[in-house]
């Protein structure tokens, strides 16, 4: 079947980058992009014009958040608040669970991919809290998720979360990780059996990624084993890491080196890595503030770093700078990590935090981000068909309505899209040429009927927090409201 698209603005590609196309059209057959210009004359069976819109590949988010958002509890208390967040050793040791049913983890993950892709999202590459369940991430979940994944048509990079330990608050308001080595192996045993369902499936949206939890929270043992698997099965490696100074300070304590030391001696800079943050490198202020040498050793490894602007910020957080990393010749590229999962106010926000950090209004052009949400996240897959708009590519795409009065002039449709826009925008969405969003709807999905259960499932994983915090405290300490509620002030 051959559809065709029209729209004011299409973000073609040609000649190795992306270029602005006036009245576009993108036709496709297939999974295939077969022509992008303004006059093709062959036979379409569909056709759909869609006015005033920005047509461009689909966003490409490596650290999607595939769970209940979080952020709105966790992103503002002060900090004794904050480590009530955490598991206490007690728990750690007696009473863990998993707050979730099996069929409610199915609700959470059905919930989070809806989400993903109402805001543009194509591709995508899973992150949830494991601080909700008994471990990490158990393997007949994650085949659950890949079937909820193939009915809504994403294209998806999976694979069960695993770690050795777990991060606890300690007594004297410290961190440390509670160590259950057992369960590591058990979920790398899980992680490659997981890689075998995949192959099985033979569908080329849903493949199978390693995506070991956080690098505190691994041994040495299971670091190496996991960098060997990656490159016996080829399959790519996603670990957190260079992430905040507790980890550096962890890793310090732990292996008596650098999270980035760590990388290299259990040799997964060998191997095709993807690490979500990337903040603390050396250029970090709080670790030495200066370029000695990181930024070549991850370039030069061609790790690729998953930026997160959105979600740094709202922790307090920037990368130093984005400008240098991809002068340095690192792979950037873009993930939400966090509720929303909106990569247009994503790239915004990165967009202003690299001027507050370099001192420059020039210092991470809009471009320059839209190429990480595209290009970059491709290149990171390994994909030269993904994440460009020319014939041969395959037919991910989303379009970004223009049409509303709020949004503004028209200038450059890509700046008026980040300066004034939001990925709520996205009106349709397409993967491997099958719709996935049409017109703001996905078929087969109740978005009211989602929306209540997802309510009912926050309200019980807030309500479980105080059974992990080190004080047992309840919601209703760990979470205060903003203002009191009207009926109890006092007069
Ligand atoms: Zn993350």
């Amino acid at each position: 079947m051959r559809t065709r698209w029209r729209a004011t603005h299409v973000l073609a590609h040609r000649d190795g980058g992306h270029a602005l196309l006036r009245d576009g059209e993108i036709v496709w057959e297939d999974d295939t992009i077969l022509y992008v210009g303004t006059g093709y004359d062959g036979p379409v069976d569909v056709e759909l014009d869609l006015g005033e819109a920005l047509v461009m590949p689909g966003l490409i988010d490596l650290d999607a958040l595939t769970d209940i958002d979080h952020l709105v509890l966790d992103s503002w208390g002060p900090r004794e608040l904050a480590a009530g967040l955490l598991w206490s050793q007690d728990y750690f040791d007696h009473r863990r669970r998993h707050v979730f049913t099996p069929a409610e983890r199915a609700t959470v993950r059905e919930y989070a991919l809806v989400q993903l892709a109402l805001h543009g999202i194509t591709t995508y590459m899973p992150i949830a809290s494991e601080v909700h369940s008994a471990w990490a991430e158990p393997y007949d979940e994650l085949v659950a998720m890949a079937r909820t994944s193939r009915r809504i048509g994403l294209r998806g990079y999976l694979g069960p979360a695993y770690r050795s330990g777990v991060n606890v608050a300690l007594p004297d308001g410290g961190r440390g990780v509670a160590f259950d080595e057992e369960r590591g192996r058990e979920g790398l045993r899980d992680a490659v059996r997981f890689l075998d369902h995949t192959a099985a499936l033979g569908d080329p949206l849903v493949n199978g990624v390693l995506l070991p939890c956080r690098i505190e929270t691994l041994t040495e043992d299971l670091l190496r084993e996991t960098a060997a698997t990656a490159r016996q099965r080829d399959v790519l490696v996603r670990l957190h890491c260079l992430q905040g100074m507790a980890e550096r300070d962890l890793v310090r304590e732990l292996h008596g080196t650098t999270p980035l030391g760590l990388l290299a001696r259990t040799g997964l800079l060998d191997t095709r890595l993807l690490v979500p943050h990337g903040i603390v490198t050396d250029r970090h202020p709080d670790a030495h503030g200066e370029d000695r040498g990181d930024l070549a050793v991850l370039a030069a490894a061609d790790v690729s770093v998953v930026h997160c602007p959105q979600t740094s910020l709202r922790y307090g957080q920037v990368l130093h700078s984005f400008d240098a990393y991809r002068r340095a010749g690192i792979n950037l590229c873009l993930g939400t990590d966090s509720f929303p999962p909106d990569l247009i106010r994503g790239m915004d926000a990165g967009v202003h935090l690299a001027k507050v950090v370099d001192g420059r209004t020039d210092a991470a052009p809009a471009e320059h981000y839209v190429e990480a949400a595209t290009l970059g996240g491709a290149r990171a897959l390994g994909r030269a068909d993904l994440g460009r708009l020319e014939p041969g590519a395959q037919a991910d795409l989303v379009a970004f309505r223009l049409d509303d009065i709020r949004d503004g002039v028209q200038d450059d449709p890509v700046r008026t899209l980040l300066l004034n826009g939001t990925a709520r925008q996205a009106s349709h969405s397409v993967v491997a040429g099958r719709p996935v969003m049409t017109d703001g709807r996905i078929p087969g999905i109740d978005l009211a009927n989602l929306r209540r259960r997802a309510q009912s499932l926050f309200e019980t994983m807030r309500a479980a927090y105080g059974e992990r915090d080190l004080h047992r405290r309840g919601a209703g300490e760990l979470f205060p409201p903003t203002f009191q509620p009207y009926e109890e002030t006092s007069r």
